[in-house]
């Protein structure tokens, strides 16, 4: 089995210091802590902003600061979020690309979140898929629901991506799909062949999908973004869910990739 690749998603758009108070916020506390997750076994960093007000943000100099950051810090895999809660212009969730992140997310559909639509209109998806091409950028293909499979093969078909393509599931998140073993296989047994695949289990669902994807081949989200908690009401760090990832992996008997050999798995140009 290929090794296990692990992405930290440590801020997303919502976790509050109230909710959490390990949660980074500032450039330089998401470098730190992405740099602590990157020797615990990380290597993919998934950036989202936030501004002096702890808000998602789609400024660019946050994310620049960010990614400079992290390129002196570590050698991990950089990926950026394109998604739409810090800003729903294309202009807006497009011009971060100009940072040129190996890696960016892109969600190939619309979705009901628990706080309002999540609108991926089809134009929007191609223009941000065609930007990614142009610059190099690996789109991570963002699955809230199956139908957001066949949209993101679509974009191959009009040669807007390449394959093959890498898939990251989201499951467990409030009106989407639900975090069981059976959508789990299915959407693992729907992607196009030779497709790699990541999981997001959301909150109390992050663990046991980690334990699944380590067993089926996947690979692993962890972090603050998808889950606040290291168990039933203690307040998670980043570095602990992913050290404690990389030692579930080990006692799996699966290896955990360095940020170079994940640059090969995921088929990264700069590998
Ligand atoms: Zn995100």
């Amino acid at each position: 089995m290929e090794k296990l690749v692990v992405t930290v998603a440590p801020t997303g758009s919502i976790p509050s210091r109230e909710q959490n108070p390990h949660v980074p916020l500032t450039p330089r506390e998401i470098v730190e802590d992405c740099a602590a997750c990157v020797e615990a076994g990380a290597s993919v960093c998934h950036i989202h902003a936030r501004d002096e007000r702890g808000r998602p943000s789609g400024r660019l100099d946050l994310f620049r600061e960010i990614t400079e950051g992290l390129r002196r810090r570590t050698d991990a895999i950089i990926q950026i979020s394109t998604g739409g809660r810090a800003g729903s212009t294309l202009e807006e969730r497009s011009r971060r690309l100009d940072l040129r992140p190996e890696m960016a997310s892109l969600t190939t559909g619309s979705v009901n979140f628990p706080e309002g639509v999540y609108a991926n209109p089809r134009d929007l998806v191609e223009a941000l898929a065609s930007r990614m091409r142009e610059l190099n950028i690996k789109p991570e293909m963002e699955i809230f629901d199956v139908s957001m499979v066949e949209g993101a093969a679509a974009l191959v078909r009009q040669g807007l991506a390449d394959a093959p393509l890498h898939f990251n599931f989201v499951l467990g998140l409030r009106g989407a799909l639900p975090a069981t073993i059976k959508n789990l296989l299915h959407l693992a047994e729907t992607v196009p062949p030779g497709s790699t695949w990541t999981v997001s289990g959301i909150g109390r669902h992050q663990l046991p999908m980690a334990v699944h994807a380590i067993l089926m081949g996947g690979h692993v989200r962890v972090g603050l973004e998808d889950n606040i908690y290291y168990r039933k009401g203690v307040p998670a760090r980043n570095v602990d869910l992913v050290a404690r990832v990389v030692r579930l992996a080990r006692e799996l008997g699966r290896e955990v990739a360095s940020p170079a050999e994940a640059r090969r798995i995921l088929g990264l140009s700069g590998a």
